[in-house]
């Protein structure tokens, strides 16, 4: 035989693994609470009104789109601009003295999961093998950076009964990130805010506390920025941790700062693969140019080009001013919808999580439900959560908040 005959069996994948089951699923009240994919009150995945609009010009413009040929390797030179301008100007004025000074490196990704995979292969390659992510983290992250070549995947401390344990985060890098006897230094990944799944942020203290002990040991900073604008419904607001980050009278990153963001849940567009990977670099000229053209190559390698179709309507909307503030409506009443979500599972529920307004940032909320009442909701109710038992709110709507709430009781 072949070596192909032992090959072993992949563990299906933590979340969509389950939609299959969900697909399958014959019971009329099934309820499908495990992906991260924004859902109205009448339970559809609609379209933003600002991206609908961008779409009809995008439709209308014989050139735009007619043209089917290939993006450049780092993706449409407009988006990147406005996508630029969008992230280090308007979300963080911090950013515009990089700008100016050409310091930062930049290539459209497949969505947030392509920036980590094309940052993590990058590094890999050059600069770090060891990883830190919070426990618990998107299960994806191990997978991509192992994927992509990192040897060490390790977990700092972040959930403890309930809370946020900033304390046990920074002993963990203090004792075993400052004692690593790896040669290259180790990265460590942020959620940028809406950590998923907890829905626990740092306060903007915690999180100085936690970029000065990065600093400290030399540690590379990868932010995570999936959920951009859901956490207060304010793109600007939410984007506190690049500007913390990015204060350069705090803080210097010798091997760069990257920034993974992605377009996926702040505009709807999923499934047409619209992100960014940007790395900060600390000197603009040969650096960055040298960046440029690994990532470039990487890119090459990897899938060659980008997706043409999304990055041209999440163009449209950045540069053109009155879409650009319809999307900011649009992200402002999803963040609403969402907290409403979160009340009305308080007025059915007496759980601490819902009481307590620190454990509700974003999509998701932690329920704290172990694996065999998550089993039993599954299999009894046809009622669907992530296995560590992270429900996605806006799975819940006026038609089946009550059915939901009265099974969580149950169990
Ligand atoms: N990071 C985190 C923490 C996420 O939750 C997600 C989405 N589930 C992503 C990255 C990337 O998602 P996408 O590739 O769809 O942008």
């Amino acid at each position: 035989p072949g070596r192909i005959q032992a090959i072993p069996m992949a563990p299906p994948d933590k979340i969509l693994g389950l939609t299959e089951q969900f697909n399958v699923d014959k019971n009329p009240k099934k309820t499908n609470l495990t992906v991260g994919i924004y859902k109205d009150n009448w339970g559809q995945v609609t379209t933003f009104p600002s991206v609908a609009r961008a779409q009809t010009i995008l439709d209308q413009s014989f050139e735009m789109n007619t043209d089917l040929s290939y993006l450049p390797i780092k993706g449409c030179p407009d988006f990147r601009e406005n996508v630029l301008k969008f992230l280090y100007r308007d979300s963080c004025p911090e950013g515009v003295e990089l700008l100016d000074q050409d310091r930062i490196s930049f290539v459209q990704t497949l969505s947030g999961t392509g920036a980590l995979a094309v940052a993590s292969k990058f590094l890999s390659l050059f600069i770090s093998r060891t990883v830190w992510f919070p426990d618990p983290s998107w299960p994806n992250h191990a997978n991509v950076f192992q994927n992509n070549g990192f040897k060490n995947i390790n977990y700092y401390t972040y959930y403890k009964e309930g809370k946020l344990d900033v304390d046990g985060w920074i002993q963990d890098l203090e004792k075993e990130a400052r004692e690593t006897t790896d040669e290259y230094p180790p990265c460590i990944v942020l959620h940028a805010c809406c950590h998923n799944p907890t829905g626990l942020d740092p306060t903007l203290e915690q999180w100085r506390r936690i970029l000065d002990k990065i600093q400290e040991l030399k540690m590379i900073p990868i932010i995570d920025m999936a959920y951009q604008g859901l956490d207060t419904g304010d793109l600007i607001k939410d984007t506190y941790l690049l500007r913390l980050s990015l204060d350069k009278n705090r803080y210097q990153w010798p091997n760069g700062l990257f920034l993974c963001q992605s377009f996926a849940k702040n505009m709807g567009l999923y499934g047409e693969r619209v992100g960014s990977l940007s790395v900060v670099t600390p000197s603009g000229g040969d650096v960055k140019h040298n960046v440029d053209s690994q990532l470039k190559k990487i890119v090459r390698g990897m899938y060659s080009s980008p997706p043409g179709y999304g990055s041209r309507v999440a163009n449209i909307v950045l540069s053109t001013p009155h879409l650009k503030d319809l999307w900011f409506e649009d992200v402002k009443n999803v963040a609403q919808r969402l907290q409403s979500v979160k009340a009305k599972m308080a007025e059915r529920l007496d759980w601490e999580s819902l009481k307590d307004p620190s454990r509700q940032h974003g999509m998701f909320l932690y329920t704290g439900l172990n694996t065999s009442s998550v089993d039993i909701l599954r299999e009894r109710f046809s009622i669907y959560l992530v296995q560590d038992g992270r429900l996605s709110l806006s799975g819940l709507n006026d038609s089946n908040i009550d059915y939901v709430c009265d099974a969580l009781r149950k169990v």
